[in-house]
């Protein structure tokens, strides 16, 4: 019974919302589709059916850092059965991984979607039996996402060279076209959606206002002393990432810069050092993220207003995981929207769209129509909590938004 593998294996009392739906749905072999919040424990919804099966469960993960904070949780969970194959690995460590994969001492198996372009690997996957084929974070399927990666093309592929296993898809960021965009890309048959809400309580979401890049610095100071880090904050470019955490050592802090300007091993540095709470404060672009699986985040400032809805809620969503109070600040500079726009158009993903989506953000935001917590970017006008929370279910029940969360969708 699921239930007693969360609890005898993973050591939890109850499932959250979502987890034991969608578990119920992939052990009747249906294609299911899982939305849920960052932190939200979208894990559990495919360990618990794999540990709960003979045969082999793959899971398709984006990051290399991802799949080993996976797989070293498992293993510290003594969970048997787990292994990852990307990149990092060395020819000796890939066969004996590929050799348990053989022998069936492995049930869990995360891999790298490049990985998968090999039709000589799909083909001894498929012989040794896989029984559910999984795609974590799957809105980087859809080229409307916010993270599109193209390796990901290959899964439908991938799907059907495996004899076409039930696949279960993972995400936290799901407007109703990038999900509509998972279904049809990973052709998946009459799935089950699960959507859980994206409501977070243990997070408060503020907008500061910021008249000069000047008064930046003061303001976050402010912030991180009163919010005890670890902590994160984003800056729009590598040279707002250098100048801020340059700034905050100044003042004492113990800050370092992440972006994409580093070397390879510079950011793995600084994200380990984050992760082990050696360093307390990361200022980063939007380079830093998706492997942040990191519970004790206890604060989110943005020192610039993010690019886009979506990309809020999943940065701001790296708060808190553990369930702690945690605040996410944006520190709004109007110029700044400015510099935000130029930056999107000149982004590849349909450019059109990203800045009619961020016209339109402005515009809600300077006519104080829109605050809701994930939108929080768009608060210019400054309302309170109260009428933030008016006006979010005024908006729900009109239909204009689902959930606080499809804001893209009503706007565009
Ligand atoms: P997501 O992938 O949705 O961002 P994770 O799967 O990484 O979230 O889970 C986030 C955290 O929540 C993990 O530390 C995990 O152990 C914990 N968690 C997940 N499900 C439960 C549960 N049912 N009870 C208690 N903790 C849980
Ligand atoms: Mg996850």
């Amino acid at each position: 019974m699921p239930n007693r593998v969360l609890k005898e294996i993973f050591g939890f009392e109850s499932f959250r919302p979502g987890q034991e739906e969608v578990v119920r749905s992939v052990l009747e072999d249906r294609d299911t589709l899982a939305v849920m919040p960052t932190g939200g424990g979208k894990s559990l919804c495919y360990q618990v059916p794999a540990l709960m099966r003979e045969s082999l469960t793959v899971i398709v993960s984006p990051l290399i850092s991802l799949m080993k904070d996976q797989v070293d949780s498992l293993i510290q969970a003594e969970v048997a059965g787990a292994a990852a194959l990307n990149s990092g690995l060395s020819p000796e460590e890939r066969w004996e991984v590929e050799r348990r994969v053989r022998t069936g001492e492995i049930k869990m198996l995360y891999v790298a979607p490049e990985r998968l372009r090999s039709l000589e690997f799909v083909l001894s996957l498929k012989r040794a039996g896989v029984g559910l084929f999984v795609v974590d974070e799957a809105h980087c399927v859809s080229e409307w996402g916010h993270d599109f990666r193209p390796d990901y093309l290959f899964l439908p592929r991938v799907v059907r060279d495996l004899g076409r296993p039930p696949v279960l898809a993972l995400t936290a960021t799901a407007t109703p076209r990038v999900r509509e965009d998972i279904v049809r890309s990973m052709r998946m048959q009459d799935p089950r959606v699960v959507v859980t809400s994206f409501d977070r309580p243990n997070l408060t979401y503020r907008v500061v206002e910021a008249r000069k890049a000047k008064e930046k610095l003061p303001v976050l100071l402010d912030h991180i002393r009163r919010m005890q880090p670890p902590g994160i904050v984003y800056a729009l470019s590598r040279k707002e990432c250098e100048d801020l955490a340059r700034g905050l050592r100044s003042f004492g802090v113990e800050a370092a810069p992440y972006h994409a300007g580093l070397s390879a091993e510079e950011r793995a540095r600084v994200q380990e050092r984050f992760m082990t709470d050696e360093l307390p404060v990361v200022v980063a672009t939007v380079a830093f993220g998706m492997g942040v699986d990191k519970p004790n985040v206890r604060f989110v400032l943005h020192a610039t207003v993010p690019a886009s809805l979506p990309a809020y809620t999943q940065e701001a969503g790296r708060a808190g995981r553990d369930g702690e109070p945690s605040e996410c600040v944006v520190v709004k500079r109007d110029a700044d929207f400015g510099r935000r726009k130029r930056l999107i158009s000149l982004s590849k993903t349909d450019e059109d769209a990203a800045v009619r989506l961020f016209d339109a953000l402005v515009r809600l935001a300077r006519d104080g129509r829109v605050n809701v917590p994930a939108a929080t970017l768009a608060a210019a006008a400054g309302l309170d909590a109260d009428a933030t929370g008016v006006l979010l279910r005024a908006l729900e029940e009109a239909g204009a938004i689902a959930r606080g969360y499809d804001l893209w969708e009503a706007v565009e």
